[in-house]
């Protein structure tokens, strides 16, 4: 017995201590809609839960920034009408907003070039899904070349089309919401996780600042940062899983949000608009995002990444010229100020969401990217089902009821 004690002794003084909290049945890496589903689940079971975010905020890839005087979200911005998350969020009933209207050199489509822009749209759509099939790592946009204006405007409009659609409007801000919603989950903010090691008999979260030990872990940190080896884990990940993270890269899209001094700008509250300008650019903007004096440019792929390197001013004035080019000079003098988000440079996203690569569905690789990896760690995030809110959110929901199973082996 006495012996049994002496060798206890010294290995229980080697177990490293918990730095932020004792106890814990599950630790979650990273507080988006992932995280906060997975800890809210939790909760509500009872258990014993920390969210360790690297940001000093909650919400990940969803923030509202009311700089401007009005609700920009930066990332998401829809719902799916009577979604789980949409009636979590308490968001309010809102119709789906209307196609957007498409301008060329300043002037609205008619009736007739509505007619042949949809034909054309679907057109290209089919020889775009024919080069993705047979020659997955070529850009469609090399092979399949608009012949006019209105083919161009189509090309640019598929190449952008995001994977969620059919999505209301959320006037008050899908970030603003996500952070009302969770606001009672205990989350350490700033604090940035770097290694996930299971071998011990708690699985230990190692953050600069300490360790976080917990009996059950979900990581939902974005496949663009695990692709960056953010994260070390010990036991390494297994092969199929680090293929997994390798088969889902982030795409790029960003927004340019300019606030004006007054009415001035001549279009319906949240009108989308898909503009080829004289200037010979395709751009697409939000105008009077909810009612208000301003509008929100998008941009994508190679554009938004180029916005980004040039910096928050470059991007602010990039964004008013747009406007500029759509509704006219006059609005120049109304400038009153301007927010870009940098998706890309952002560490802790790395993107805006997880595509599959070219010509492939990307499913087989979302399930091997939520499988549990030894036994008490589990995935969850946008990249484990669908790239979008609802697939964040459902994710968390899994991996909270996973990890259950681990804590009900007590
Ligand atoms: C511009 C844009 C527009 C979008 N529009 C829509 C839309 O209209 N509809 C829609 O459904 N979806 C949209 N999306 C996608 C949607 O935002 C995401 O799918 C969703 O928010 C992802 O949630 P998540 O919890 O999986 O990841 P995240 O929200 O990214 O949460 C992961 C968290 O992990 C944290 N983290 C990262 N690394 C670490 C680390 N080392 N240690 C600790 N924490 C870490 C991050 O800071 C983050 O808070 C959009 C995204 C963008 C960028």
């Amino acid at each position: 017995m006495r012996r049994r004690g002496l060798l206890a002794a010294p290995a229980l003084a080697l177990l490293p201590r918990s730095a932020f909290a004792a106890d814990l049945d599950v630790a979650i890496v990273g507080a988006g809609v992932a995280g906060l589903a997975a800890a809210k689940t939790l909760i509500a079971k009872g258990k014993r839960v920390l969210v360790v975010e690297a940001r000093n905020r909650i919400g990940g890839r969803t923030f509202t920034d009311t700089s401007l005087g009005f609700p920009f979200d930066m990332g998401a911005a829809g719902l799916v009408p009577g979604s789980a998350l949409a009636r979590e969020l308490g968001a309010k009933a809102a119709p789906l907003p209307l196609a957007g209207a498409i301008l060329v050199n300043g002037k609205e489509l008619n009736r007739e070039d509505y007619e042949r822009y949809d034909k054309v749209s679907a057109e290209l759509a089919r020889k775009i899904a024919e080069v993705h099939k047979l020659a997955p790592d070529i850009d469609p946009r090399q092979v399949v070349v608009p012949k006019d204006p209105l083919e161009r405007v189509a090309l640019t409009e598929l190449l952008w089309r995001p994977p969620f659609q059919g999505e209301q409007d959320v006037p008050e801000g899908v970030g603003l919401l996500v952070a009302r919603w969770a606001a009672h989950v205990p989350v350490k903010t700033g604090t940035r996780v770097v290694r996930i090691d299971s071998t011990e008999p708690l699985v230990r979260i190692v953050t600069p600042g300490g360790d976080v030990q917990a009996r059950a872990v979900i990581v939902t940190a974005p496949v663009g940062v695990l692709a960056a080896n953010a994260i070390g884990f010990a036991p390494p990940l297994k092969a199929d899983k680090r293929a997994a993270i390798a088969a889902l890269p982030m795409a790029l899209s960003d927004k340019v949000a300019v606030g004006l001094s007054g009415h001035a700008i001549d279009a319906p509250a949240d009108a989308r608009v898909m503009a080829l300008t004289q200037q010979g650019r395709v751009l697409q903007v939000i105008a009077r995002p909810g009612g208000r004096n301003g509008g929100i440019v998008l941009a994508q792929g190679d554009e938004a990444r180029q916005l980004e390197a040039n910096g928050p001013s470059a991007a602010g004035a990039w964004g008013l010229s747009a406007l500029v080019e759509i509704f006219g000079k006059t609005l120049r003098a109304a400038f009153a100020g301007a927010v870009a988000s940098r998706w890309g440079l952002d560490v802790y996203a790395r993107g805006a969401w997880s595509v599959a690569r070219p010509g492939q569905a990307g499913e087989r690789d979302r399930i091997v990217l939520a499988q549990p990896h030894d036994g008490r760690l589990f995935f969850a995030g946008e990249a484990t089902e669908g790239g979008d809110l609802a697939g964040a959110h459902s994710s968390g929901v899994r991996a909270a009821t996973e990890a259950l199973t681990v804590l009900a082996r007590r």
